[in-house]
């Protein structure tokens, strides 16, 4: 196994690490993704001197990499290296972003759903080590999900496996930008709970870390709603843990920086509503990788393609 450069292409940031063969990051990198909002191109144009740079720091050369490996926050296409739709990235529409990294850097590329990575990280090197089936959540603007089902990534039919933010919790629920209505995001995404924050903590301009901290001090509004968002998050996973029985559920992405205040009513709507032998067996554990989770997730991607495990599909 050689190097592998990992990508985690946020909204926000891009971030860039080199992966050695042991799993560890021995150099990083960042890009405002902001900055390049107003070009594609440009944008990809930097991904490629970024990934140059750090191999030349560490003086390696594209014979030393074994793949660069990118989750990116939308709808991906794996098997094509297209990039469908990233909502939070103006202009990616059906961008070919393997066939052009490639063409300028020589270096074999995969891209995958960025919580799909996620989930591979903490499988291999966070939360999830030595779990042989799991379901990673990631709270934050939008409610992700990975799933390792029998020790392999489970991507679905078109891809797009593990929408736990879309899985509705209200038959009357308000209206999704997915399309459907009264699902788990519209509840718990970071724009519905600051909302909900606002309103009932009579603030109009309070941030979700001051609601934090709020809960923090045992005011009992933010510890409400922290414990209202965790039932409405159990709720969804007891549909997930009765249907695919997994050994362990890991909380990642913002949101989870308010575990400690989501644990108790999350493992007890868990466990109370889900069906016997699916409770027993279940684990709740907070992710352990933060950032690092995507770009470590690409170095277990890589290994799969090159030994033909764990991955299906692609
Ligand atoms: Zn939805």
């Amino acid at each position: 196994m050689k190097y592998v450069i990992g990508v985690d292409f946020g909204g926000t940031n891009i971030k860039l690490g080199l992966v050695n063969p042991k799993g560890k990051i021995i150099r990083r990198a960042r890009i405002d993704t902001r900055s390049y909002f107003s070009s594609k191109a440009k944008l990809i144009n930097s991904l490629a001197q970024k990934i140059r740079e750090v191999m030349i720091a560490q003086e390696l050369c594209a014979t030393n990499i074994s793949g660069i490996g990118i989750g990116l926050p939308g709808l991906i296409d794996p098997r094509k290296g297209i990039v469908r739709f990233l909502p939070n990235v103006p202009g990616w529409r059906n961008v070919p972003l393997v066939k052009i990294l490639e063409r300028s850097l020589n270096i074999a590329t995969f891209i995958d759903n960025d919580v799909n990575l996620a989930a591979l990280g903490e499988w291999q090197y966070g939360a999830g080590k030595g779990a042989d089936s799991l379901i990673c959540v990631t709270l934050g603007t939008g409610v992700g999900g990975g799933i390792i089902l029998d020790g392999k990534l489970y991507r679905g039919e078109g891809y797009v496996a593990g929408e736990i933010g879309h899985i509705p919790i209200n038959e009357k629920g308000p209206a999704c930008n997915c399309g459907g209505s009264g699902c788990l995001e519209r509840y718990v995404g970071n724009q519905s709970l600051l909302k909900k924050a606002r309103r009932c903590l009579q603030n109009k301009d309070i941030t979700l870390e001051e609601v934090y901290a709020l809960a923090n001090q045992s005011n009992s509004k933010a510890l409400a709603l922290w414990e209202e968002t965790a039932v409405h998050i159990g709720n969804a996973l007891v549909g997930v843990v009765n249907v695919l029985n997994p050994r362990l559920i890991i909380i990642g992405g913002g949101v989870a920086k308010a575990y400690k205040h989501l644990k108790k009513p999350l493992i007890q709507t868990i466990k109370n509503r889900s069906m016997q032998v699916q409770s027993r067996m279940v684990a709740v554990r907070r992710a352990r990788l933060g950032d690092d989770a995507g770009i470590l997730g690409a170095q277990i991607l890589m290994k799969d393609l090159t030994t033909g495990a764990h991955t299906k599909h692609v």
